[in-house]
């Protein structure tokens, strides 16, 4: 009779209504689902409903709800592996199974029992959303089910599946929200969000500690009055800049501490969040302070620079009263006439100590001049730089026998003028601490990646491996007594290198040789 509804479809529609109320409104998963199998024992008076939601590992069918005449959670059928009993069967198969007959169907494992209780149906749905298993949704009725309360109860399976799987969801994102909010918390970092025009929407609470503010005075463009009044342009124009192209944002700029309103530097970095079209979802940055850093490294600077010209000015200002110190020596020795050999072993003395005077200012100038003078943006040609060094080594390189062996060299980052100085300090090493044989010396490059690694192999009497950095140190020198020298040559040959943007080190065997390495970037054309 159209318009009025049977007993049944009242009875469906009232469940399907609270089912549904139910799902939406009550936000914990495992209350909402005890509505539901309480509305479908209240509206189909069944004796007792259960729902049980797939366990992480999808293995076993975990009891989530339980009304009627049974609703511990605890008992024989709490934990229901997949594929076992008639619930794992339904979840296994993943197909519904329905009958009025209890007491002849030999899926049910306990018929004594049944009998008992005088179970008459029994409906099992296996709950689904996306082909994916959430579930299983059963109840067991003392009276038959109608065809029309099956087929309903099959509808408000699929409702409960999606209800399981949203609210998971909702549980996951709030659980991962509540692990970055954490992770954010505990950061030693001021950590914040912005908006994609660039308000902020989140400051740690590291912010609020730091400015001494309340965070939402933070938000938006709050933190702008926290900027140093000089910084302030600068760094509004970077974060438009980054707003608009979408580029990391990275600054260093300084932040009020909120304590003693006192200005601390801070390095400031932001990446955007992308969303599936590209478009910035929202930013996330960090603040860090640099403050002590930035403080040490200036200190460092201004000390470094200090020394480098106190190097330069003593080197070249002690040149002048050397000369004279030399000259007056010669002049007054050719006026003592007594030829006493103490005389002349003193003269001696003097002549050698003022050619090592000379010989450690000179070292000493090209050293300051090694920071100085470099123009670290041109270009190299490593063969012309050897074939300069070894012009100036050459009756060196011919007295001892010296044999060099060069493959190719290429065009770095530098210049040909201080490279030539780097391979002169190089070679004239390896005809000074050579062995009694003729020295050989091998000088090859190699390419890796952006870099060209040059190496200087020679076949003297080496040295011990764990002295390798030591003697890149100033006026660091191995064999003291032996040879001659001053303990700068390699201390300048690292700073010139250094400067390029490259790496000085070195290998070698006592008895056997050593190979001193460096690396300088690609010049402009190989990189062309
Ligand atoms: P110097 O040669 O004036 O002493 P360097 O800075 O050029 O100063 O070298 C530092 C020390 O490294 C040398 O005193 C020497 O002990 C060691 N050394 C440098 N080059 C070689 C080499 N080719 N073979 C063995 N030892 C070397």
């Amino acid at each position: 009779m159209p318009g009025i509804q049977s007993d049944d479809g009242i009875r469906i529609t009232a469940l399907s209504a609270d089912i549904g109320a139910a799902l939406a409104h009550i936000n914990e998963l495992s209350l909402a689902l005890k509505e539901c199998v309480e509305a479908i024992v209240r509206h189909l008076d069944a004796a007792f409903a259960r729902i049980w939601t797939l366990s992480s590992t999808g293995a076993v069918l975990e009891l989530k709800a339980s009304a009627g005449i049974y609703t511990h959670l605890n008992g024989n059928h709490s934990q229901v592996p997949v594929g076992l009993f008639k619930i794992g069967q339904i979840a296994k198969e993943r197909k519904p199974h329905l009958t009025n007959d209890v007491a002849h169907d030999p899926r049910i494992s306990d018929p004594r029992w049944a009998a008992r209780e005088g179970m008459v149906a029994f409906a099992g749905y296996p709950l689904i959303v996306d082909d994916q298993l959430v579930g299983v949704l059963a109840l067991f009725s003392r009276h038959p089910l109608s065809e029309a309360t099956m087929t309903a109860l099959e509808s408000v399976s699929v409702g409960i599946a999606i209800g399981i799987e949203r609210k998971r969801a909702q549980a996951a994102l709030l659980d991962s929200e509540r692990r970055y909010r954490f992770l954010a918390e505990s950061m030693p970092q001021i950590v914040w969000t912005a908006t994609p025009d660039g308000g902020l929407d989140y400051v740690s609470s590291q912010g609020t500690t730091y400015f001494g503010i309340q965070g939402e005075n933070l938000l938006g463009a709050g933190w702008l009055a926290a900027v140093h009044p000089d910084d302030r342009d600068r760094v509004v124009n970077r974060w438009q800049q980054s707003l608009s192209s979408g580029e990391i944002y990275e600054s260093e700029f300084r932040l009020r501490r909120g304590t003693d309103r006192a200005w601390r530097w801070f390095l400031v970095r932001a990446q955007p969040m992308f969303g599936p079209e590209h478009q910035t979802l929202s930013w996330v940055g960090t603040c860090t302070d640099t403050h002590e850093q930035k403080e040490g490294a200036e200190a460092l600077r201004i000390a470094n620079r200090e020394l480098e010209e106190f190097a330069y000015v003593a080197s070249h200002d002690l040149q002048e009263p050397l000369r004279m110190v030399n000259i007056y020596t010669q002049l007054l020795l050719r006026r003592i006439t007594i030829d006493e050999p103490s005389t002349n072993q003193y003269a001696d003395f003097v002549r050698e100590g003022v050619r090592r005077m000379e010989e450690l200012l000179r070292d000493l100038l090209s050293f300051s001049r090694s920071v100085h003078e470099a123009d670290t943006d041109g270009t190299a040609d490593l063969s012309i730089s050897l074939n300069d060094a070894i012009a100036v080594l050459r009756t060196r390189i011919e007295e001892t026998g010296t044999e060099i062996k060069c493959q190719f060299l290429p065009i770095t980052r530098g210049d040909t003028r201080q490279i030539a100085h780097v391979f002169q300090n190089l070679l004239s090493n390896s005809l000074k601490y050579r062995r009694d044989e003729p020295p050989v010396i091998d000088i090859s490059a190699e390419q890796q990646n952006d870099a060209w690694v040059v190496s200087v192999r020679d076949n003297g009497i080496g040295f011990e491996t764990r002295y390798a950095d030591r003697i890149f140190g100033l006026f660091k020198r191995l064999h003291k007594e032996e040879y001659p020298g001053t303990g700068l040559g390699l201390a300048i040959c690292k700073r010139i290198i250094e400067r390029y943007g490259g790496r000085m080190w070195a290998e070698s065997t006592p008895g056997v040789g050593s190979t001193f390495f460096f690396s300088l970037p690609q010049g402009e054309e190989a990189q062309a």
